[in-house]
Order: C-alpha cells, then sequence, then structure tokens
C-alpha cells in the first residue's frame, strides 16, 4: 500500500453541488489512490508523506475528452492544413508507423498531457494495423501512469500509397474482433487506469454491423462508445446522433466528438439521451468551422460537453489552452453581433467558471467517469494538481481569483505537480522518470531502453523516430492520396471553393 500523502496547507479548488467552484484553505489527505480527507489540520501519521502547499493552489487534473495520442512524432506539421490535408497527412500516414513508433508517440503524447496537467483521457486510437499496434500503445498508457479510456478503434488502414488504396470497407476483419475480445476479457490496465472503450466511424455501414458491433461491444463491458461527428460540407450527410437513434440503440455511452453545426434535432436528441459531446477548439476552429457544441449559441449543450485536443500533432496538448481559446472566441462570435449593429454588450458571453468545469467536471461527465475524477472530493481517486501561486504568470491573479488565474494566466510550466491515482508523476516542475515494466506485461517490444527512462531519454527516442518516419513519408504522393481519399469517401470536390 502506498504511503499516505497529506497536501497541507493549500487553497483547495471545490465544486459544489451546482458546479460552482470555491476556493478553501484546507488540508487535503490521500489514501492509496483515493481523496480519503479534506478538512483544516488533518493530523498525520507518522508514516504520512507530507507536502506543503503554502502558496499553492490544488485543482483537479484535467479531463482531455478526445484525442488520437499516438501522433506525437507528425507534431508540427499540420498548422496550415485544412480538413482534406490533414487526413492524408495525419490520420493515414499512421501506415508508416510500427508497433515501436506508435508505443513511443504514444508515450510522448501522455507525458506531454500529464506535464500539462491532463490526467484522463478518451484515446479515439485509430492506430490499428495489428493486434500489435493497440497493445504498444496501451503498454505506454500502463507505463506512463495517465488514466486513459482507450477506445480500441476497428479503422481505415492505408493499403497502398501509390495507386492510393485504403481498406474503407473492410474495417471488421477477424483479427479486429479477436483482438477487441481479447483486450476486453483482460481489461482494465495499469492497477484499473486504464479501462476499454471502442471508437467507430463508419457509421455509414449497414445497420446489422453497426448494431451488432455496438452491442457485441456492450456484452464485453465497454461502457463508453465515440465517434467523430462533423456536419460540414465535406462530411457524410448522416448525423450518427440521428443513425443511433434510429437505431433504437442511443443512449448514455456515446460521445461524439465534435458535433459542430449540430442541429436542433441532435441537441434535443444528446440531452434526451444523456449522451455527451466533445469540443475540441483548435481543430474545430481551424479546419472544421461553424459553432462549436460546447458553448453553443443556441442549443444549451454545453451541460453535456467536454473538451479534447483532438490532433497534438496540430496543436498543443493543454486543456488550459483549448478552455481559454474556446471562451474567448465564443465571446468574440457574439460580440461581432453588437458591432455590425453600432451598439456594445452589457454582459459578457460565458464565464471563466463554465470554461473550468468544461475541463474538469464537465469532461469527466462525458467519459462516464464523473463518479471518480473531474473534482477534489472525498471518495474520489486522488488525480490532483498542484499549482505555483506565486510564479510569475500566476502572482496576483492567484490570491485573487484562482480560477481566472488556472483559466486565463497559467502555463503547463506553473503546474509543479501532478498526482494521478495517488502516485506523484510530476514534482518540482518536472516529469519523474518512467518505468516501463508495467507495460511490458501488455506488450514488450519497447525497444530494451533499460527499465526506468527520464523523459531526456523518451525525447532522444522521440527525435530518432520522427527522423525515419519523415524519411518514408518525403517519398509520399500527397496529391494523389488526397485524390483517393476524395473518391473513397465520395467527397463532393464542388464544395471545396477558394473564396465564400
Ligand atoms: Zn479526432
Amino acid at each position: 500500500m502506498a504511503t499516505p500523502m497529506l497536501l497541507k496547507g493549500g487553497t483547495v479548488l471545490v465544486h459544489d453541488e451546482q458546479d460552482h467552484v470555491h476556493a478553501l484553505k484546507t488540508d487535503l489527505l490521500i489514501e492509496g489512490n483515493t481523496i480519503s480527507k479534506t478538512e483544516d489540520d488533518i493530523l498525520a501519521s507518522s508514516s504520512t508523506q507530507i507536502i506543503d502547499c503554502t502558496d499553492k493552489i490544488l485543482t483537479p487534473g484535467f479531463i482531455d475528452t478526445h484525442h488520437h495520442v499516438w501522433q506525437t512524432l507528425l507534431k508540427g506539421r499540420h498548422g496550415d492544413d485544412t480538413l482534406l490535408d490533414y487526413f492524408p497527412k495525419g490520420n493515414f500516414t499512421s501506415s508508416v508507423h510500427d508497433s515501436e513508433d506508435f508505443f513511443w508517440g504514444q508515450l510522448g503524447g501522455c507525458l506531454a498531457m500529464l506535464d500539462a496537467g491532463t490526467t484522463t483521457v478518451v484515446d479515439h486510437a485509430h492506430l490499428n494495423y495489428a493486434p500489435e499496434s493497440s497493445k504498444a500503445a496501451i503498454a505506454a498508457d500502463i507505463s506512463s501512469g495517465i488514466r486513459s479510456v482507450f477506445c480500441y478503434c476497428p479503422t481505415p488502414r492505408t493499403e497502398s500509397w501509390s495507386p492510393f488504396k485504403f481498406s474503407g470497407h473492410d474495417m471488421l476483419p477477424d483479427w479486429v474482433m479477436t483482438t477487441m475480445k481479447e483486450l476486453a476479457s483482460k481489461a482494465p490496465f495499469g492497477d484499473g487506469r486504464i479501462t476499454l472503450g471502442l471508437a467507430f466511424d463508419a457509421l455509414w455501414m449497414p445497420k446489422e454491423v453497426v448494431v451488432n458491433l455496438f452491442t457485441k461491444a456492450k456484452d464485453m463491458g465497454i461502457k463508453l462508445i465515440t465517434t467523430h461527428y462533423v456536419r460540414s460540407a465535406i462530411q457524410a450527410p448522416h448525423s450518427p446522433i440521428e443513425v443511433l437513434d434510429s437505431y433504437g440503440i442511443l443512449d448514455s455511452a456515446y460521445l461524439f466528438s465534435h458535433t459542430t453545426n449540430a442541429t436542433p434535432k441532435d441537441a434535443a436528441l444528446l440531452l434526451s439521451s444523456n449522451s455527451h459531446a466533445s469540443t475540441t477548439p483548435s481543430t474545430e476552429l481551424q479546419m472544421l468551422g461553424g459553432s462549436t457544441a460546447a458553448f453553443h449559441p443556441t442549443l444549451n449543450m454545453t451541460s453535456q460537453c467536454g473538451v479534447g485536443v483532438d490532433c497534438h500533432s496540430n496543436n498543443s496538448v493543454s486543456i488550459v489552452s483549448e478552455i481559454r481559446l474556446l471562451l474567448q472566441h465564443v465571446r468574440a462570435v457574439y460580440n461581432q453581433k453588437f458591432v455590425d449593429k453600432g451598439v456594445v454588450a452589457k454582459k459578457v458571453n460565458h464565464t471563466v467558471e463554465e470554461a473550468f468545469n468544461l475541463g474538469t467536471i464537465g469532461g469527466a461527465r462525458a467519459a462516464g467517469l464523473s463518479d471518480k475524477v473531474g473534482s477534489l472530493k472525498v471518495g474520489k481517486f486522488a488525480d490532483i494538481l498542484v499549482w505555483d501561486a506565486t510564479s510569475p504568470a500566476m502572482v496576483c491573479a492567484a490570491q485573487h481569483d484562482p480560477v481566472q488565474a488556472v483559466v486565463l494566466q497559467s502555463s503547463p510550466k506553473d503546474i509543479e505537480m501532478v498526482i494521478v491515482d495517488g502516485v506523484i508523476r510530476k514534482e518540482g516542475g518536472r516529469l519523474r522518470d518512467v518505468d516501463l515494466r508495467p507495460g511490458r506485461e501488455m506488450w514488450g517490444g519497447d525497444g530494451a531502453k533499460g527499465d526506468v527512462v527520464s523523459w531526456n531519454d523518451v525525447s532522444k527516442e522521440l527525435v530518432k523516430r520522427r527522423e525515419s518516419v519523415q524519411s518514408v513519408i518525403e517519398g509520399l504522393d500527397m496529391e494523389e492520396a488526397r485524390k483517393g481519399i476524395i473518391q473513397g469517401w465520395y467527397i463532393n470536390e464542388e464544395v471545396i471553393v477558394d473564396s465564400a
């Protein structure tokens, strides 16, 4: 049993029943993987590790509700991409990764998230080239220490780059289902931190296939099923929310990523079924456009939304960056209506507290984990961030309004300590070394870098692998692949225009 930890004398951000956040000067005791007490002046037993939290803010770890965690080796290349540019360059270049690349990319993604204060992620793991691929990624999750809903993903796989061919109609071969069954029988992993979910985007497949797959997944104990939903001119015209409703299977197990430009019917179904949406501000504002589901101007879905990073190949892994961007974006859109009429708004649109909640308790609800994470409450898992309230960025804001300090002033540098499941993963502002041995129960092909690796070791491996992946990508014809995707997904090219 781990040594109890007493976080002493900090300012703890606590949610009440109405989701309002209160800053309380109090102690917080962790026993095992759980918050066991939040009270003033807790007396520590002699075996308790005492952590002085004077001048610190304690918040729940952030929840990322939509992320393709494997994509680390592809970072830095999509900043000027449209969605159609991204598909061949991002999505389909999974095909030039082997299982070791997936392992290190996944580990890099997990550690970057922990460094930035994300303690739970819903991973839409569209890396599934072979049974080993998903196992390598889960091994990285286990060793990293993060909490994850690893959403196993039957996915279109690139079969050839020239001519460009992908397995669009063969996404459920025997090995895909056998591996899912095997993983479900072994889940959860990593002392219970990693549960198995399902990610599936091919809702255009026949009703029997979709219903059969989702029913099987639920029978295997899978509690979260996630699917991309983008309503735009180049995406399929159907609404996955309406499709699942028409099949009679829409319920609280579903998490719809993006749900941009949702219809009133979508919103009503989402709310009545208690399913959820994940808004990913950076990629949606860049590649998708239109109204986000969270803070939608008319549809009132925000209570059933979380926020995700989507592609850290494109943008930062920080949930704080994403909620900050979302909040100020919807304010700008709102304000423009007043500007156009030559008037000004009496009140600002949406609050900092609402944004904070999207990244914490709202995200926990979207991930189906709100009884265990998303707020600092006795009985929940000890997934906690300790912030430096006197850092150059935070000072004075932290003492006046710690929620504003976190949402609008902070950077990951201000997070001194990250605790997940009662275990310290970042301390003194630096990631702790990673023990690779626990992950080897799932997959042992990490290249024998030793049992314990520092971030420095991980970064060297990532740089080396990025170079080798890039040398292959340079030889690929992305224009041909783009055309192949347009053809394979029946995208109407006439809607892709130069100006609007
Ligand atoms: Zn995505």
